[in-house]
């Protein structure tokens, strides 16, 4: 379409005629009706009895899910408005760990709002404006309403796990998963003054398809899905040595291709020989060490293995990269590039490196590292994919519980919290003039979408449900939310339905700018650049 803007001289043509453009409530109304379809899209997936999503590849894989960060990160989506809201799900992922759909499903119901207020004729800016006091408002009742956790109240901890989990497939399972997510996060805390952190990149998560997901447990140390490299090995070393290599303990071939010509056997006999001897060489440096394990990122030649497993060294080869950084972090040990240089300093320790049989597979356990602050969970269950959605769940769950342990504050779940601020709201929003009242009281109902979606994907009646919501937020039962497991309305504080307020301010905020940002738009136009 091009673009004509008309002058006293003439029509002057801006841009080319093939550039696209949309302007105005065209261009608004179109962002918005993308925006509001990637949020219908995730919208059945809300909550415990939120449905799940097939998702099928290009090559025909099948992921089934009910993570919204994990939908929309899948699905292929083109409009720019609709990658907006792709957006919050990521952010939402990276920052707090859980809430993608509701940030989403919220962000929807916040343009969905603001459009009815289009269409009365409210100027977008004055949405936005309201939008912005309303979330500002929203923020300061989250705050004030939150309850404080003690570091030590592991229960309430393990009910936030469970809550993550109670959306995802593993929900049957999620008090056994939730303890092992608890356990796992309370041995990495650190504590910085007051205050507590914890680094996730000390907790490894391995995937063993095979047993029950109830067989899924910590591993105070690190597991390495890989065995060692002879039969003759030990299997078991006590009071372990480890040396951590990057080079591979092979003879270096040369770069170029060069013809050697034999014209003697002895001659071959030789070459044979000294490679021998300088194998054995770089195992009897590792063996002058006194290291009783080496753990090695490379290759080790068959010659090598030999040696090692004559000098009682156990050996595991090509260990993944990302695991060496954490072996290098548990065992206190550095990773050495250049076996020259590996000296009795660079070694690691552990009370035990034992090789163990998970099915038929062999594993290799690093237990009782110097630092004990490494730990691994071993997922198990039934399939593939089923260790793959326990996966997705145990990042939540890992992300929450961090989430209240570093931000100790937690508010009721079950739309009970976006319940009680809606409330607030509608009464705050008399205090402003005219039509930022509106777009307070619209900002409240775009609130309310959350308890009322809950509701919705349980199978209750939605206008029953909200209406006994509104009368016992109204009573000032402040907790009473959607028992979406048992359909019916309750304190959800009581039957422990937590989440940390971490999380709903995070909702708050990427759904109040995402849509904002869409709001103040009222042009598109195709620009040259980017990829084509
Ligand atoms: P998200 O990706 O936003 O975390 P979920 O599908 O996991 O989306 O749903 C989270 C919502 O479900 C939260 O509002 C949470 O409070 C709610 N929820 C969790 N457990 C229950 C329950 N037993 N009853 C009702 N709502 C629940």
């Amino acid at each position: 379409m091009a673009s004509i803007e008309q002058t006293p001289q003439g029509p002057v043509l801006v841009l080319k005629e093939s550039a696209l453009q949309q302007k105005g409530r065209d261009a608004q109304r179109n962002n918005i009706a993308a925006a509001k379809l990637v949020a219908d899209m995730v919208r059945t997936s809300l909550g415990p009895r939120g449905l799940d999503k097939m998702l099928v590849d290009s090559l025909g894989d099948v992921t089934i899910t009910n993570d919204g960060a994990t939908i929309l990160k899948e699905i292929d989506v083109q409009h720019p408005a609709a990658k907006m809201m792709v957006e919050i799900a990521k952010t939402m992922d990276n920052e707090v760990g859980d809430g993608t759909t509701s940030s989403v499903v919220f962000g929807g119901a916040l343009l969905a709002k603001a459009e009815e207020l289009l269409k009365k004729e409210v100027h977008s800016s004055v949405v936005v404006e309201g939008y912005q006091e309303a979330a500002a408002k929203t923020l300061e009742i989250l705050a004030s309403v939150g309850k404080k956790v003690e570091f030590e109240d592991e229960e309430t901890l393990t009910k936030v796990a469970v809550t993550s989990m109670q959306s995802k497939m593993v929900s049957e399972d999620s008090d056994t998963l939730a303890k092992t997510v608890v356990d796992a996060v309370l041995k990495v805390v650190s504590k910085d003054g007051d205050s507590y952190s914890v680094d996730l990149d000390n907790i490894k998560v391995e995937k063993k398809a095979g047993a029950t997901i109830r067989d899924t447990a910590m591993i105070e140390g690190i597991v390495l899905d890989k065995e060692t490299v002879h039969p003759n090995m030990r299997f078991t070393v006590n009071n372990a040595r480890i040396a951590l290599l990057n080079t591979a303990l092979e003879v270096e071939k040369t770069e170029m291709s060069a013809e050697i010509r034999i014209t003697d056997p002895t001659q071959m006999q030789m070459f044979l020989e000294e490679e021998n001897k300088m194998l054995k060489e770089m195992v009897q440096k590792i063996r002058n060490l006194k290291a009783n394990v080496l753990l090695c990122q490379k290759g080790i030649d068959d010659i090598a293995q030999h040696y090692l497993a004559k000098n009682r060294i156990m050996a595991v080869r090509r260990i993944k990269e990302s695991d060496m950084a954490k072996l290098e972090k548990a065992t206190g040990g550095r990773v050495t590039t250049n076996i020259d240089d590996l000296t009795e300093k660079d070694l690691g320790t552990a009370a035990t490196v034992q090789q163990k049989t998970i099915d038929s597979d062999k594993w290799v356990f690093i237990e009782g590292c110097k630092n004990p602050q490494s730990v691994t969970i071993l997922v198990r269950g039934g399939s593939q994919r089923i260790v793959d959605e326990v996966d997705r769940s145990l990042h939540d769950a890992l992300m929450v519980v961090k989430d209240v342990i570093e931000n100790p504050f937690i508010v009721a779940g079950g739309g009970s919290i976006e319940a009680h601020v809606a409330s607030q709201l509608k009464v705050w929003a008399d205090s402003f003039d005219g039509r930022e009242q509106l777009a307070i009281k619209k900002y409240a109902e775009a609130l309310e979408t959350i308890p009322l979606t809950i509701a919705e994907n349980a199978g209750m009646d939605p206008i029953d449900s909200m209406a006994n919501l509104r009368t016992a937020q109204n009573q000032n039962k402040m907790w009473t939310g959607i028992d979406a497991r048992n359909a019916h309305v309750t304190d959800m504080m009581e039957i422990g339905v937590i989440e940390p307020v971490a999380v709903k301010e995070q909702i708050v905020n990427s759904a109040t700018e995402a849509a904002c940002m869409i709001l103040r738009i009222d042009d598109v136009i195709a620009v040259s650049g980017g990829q084509p």
